[in-house]
């Protein structure tokens, strides 16, 4: 089953302004963790909103687990369909974590001790189960991002959508969000859609997509898009520096394979000499 499919959606923001999305087909199929790459601009924002219905497409049709997305689906889409987004203190709502976590699941009125449960099914998943009371102003930034995750996964989601949530982190930070979503995606079978910056991030993915314009522009496995060095620059899209000296090694003739990781590199260059 697709879990999120876009049909020829069209969307502006202005009656008179361009379309920033024009006919984009595009779908992610129910468990698959997907990166979005592109540059400022090129429209991945845009997506992610009308992925779970905070925007609403001018034209086309945005289906959410086989349903079409309207006034009438719009709170099962916005359940089925999580999203966490790149500032972690405009997503905390309360002082202790907990409360913070719980208030989705209060919003939608679930029982008390059904809350209970997803506090801690949320909280274990995101590594935090040791924050429960902890002030959330106290917490690192890639911990807050933990928690506006758990908050999201305590509407229990099919789907998760990351727009740019570790782009304000440290590396560590980064690092402790984009672990928890292989896991999640994993373990837990959670459709994941990572929009990012970091292509060492869209490396995990199953698929990688580039956008541009508003447009699709490449797709593929990771390591395949990561080769076509090139067209990423076209898009404004640097590999980082050991990308390209691993694209360098293979166009002198090592045969080895595209990784972005310092020790995994050396063990391939090893294996060459
Ligand atoms: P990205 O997430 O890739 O940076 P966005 O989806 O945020 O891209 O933006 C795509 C285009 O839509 C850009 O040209 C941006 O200026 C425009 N845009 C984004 N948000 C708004 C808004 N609220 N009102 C008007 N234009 C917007």
């Amino acid at each position: 089953m697709k879990a999120i499919e876009f049909e020829n959606v069209s969307f502006r923001y202005e009656d008179e302004s361009p379309f920033v999305i024009e006919k984009l087909n595009f779908s992610v199929e129910e468990g698959e963790f997907v990166a979005i790459l592109g540059h400022n601009g090129s429209g991945k924002s845009t997506l992610a909103r009308l992925a779970n219905g905070l925007l609403i497409p001018d034209a086309g049709a945005v289906r959410v687990f086989g349903v079409t997305l309207s006034d009438k689906t719009l709170f099962d889409a916005r359940r089925n369909v999580g999203v966490v987004f790149q500032n972690p203190d405009n997503q905390t709502v309360a002082t202790i974590v907990e409360d913070d976590v719980a208030f989705g699941a209060e919003n939608v009125g679930l029982p008390r001790e059904e809350i209970g449960k997803r506090i801690d099914f949320a909280l274990h998943a995101v590594g935090m189960e040791n924050f429960r009371g902890a002030t959330v102003a106290r917490l690192s930034g890639g911990q807050k991002q933990r928690v506006a995750i758990a908050g999201v996964l305590a509407l229990k989601p099919r789907a998760v959508i990351l727009d740019e949530s570790t782009a304000m982190l440290d590396p560590r930070g980064r690092r402790e969000i984009v672990d928890v979503v292989t896991r999640l995606n994993k373990e837990e079978g959670i459709t994941v859609v990572l929009i990012t910056h970091f292509m060492e991030e869209a490396m995990l993915a199953d698929r990688a997509v580039v956008m541009n314009r508003g447009e699709i522009v490449m797709q593929g496995k990771p390591e395949e898009i990561f080769g076509r060095q090139e067209e990423l620059i076209t898009y404004n899209l640097a590999l980082p520096r050991i990308g390209v000296i691993c694209n360098r090694l293979k166009e002198a003739g090592m045969p080895i394979g595209n990784t972005l990781d310092a020790d995994a590199l050396a063990e391939e260059i090893a294996k060459c000499v």
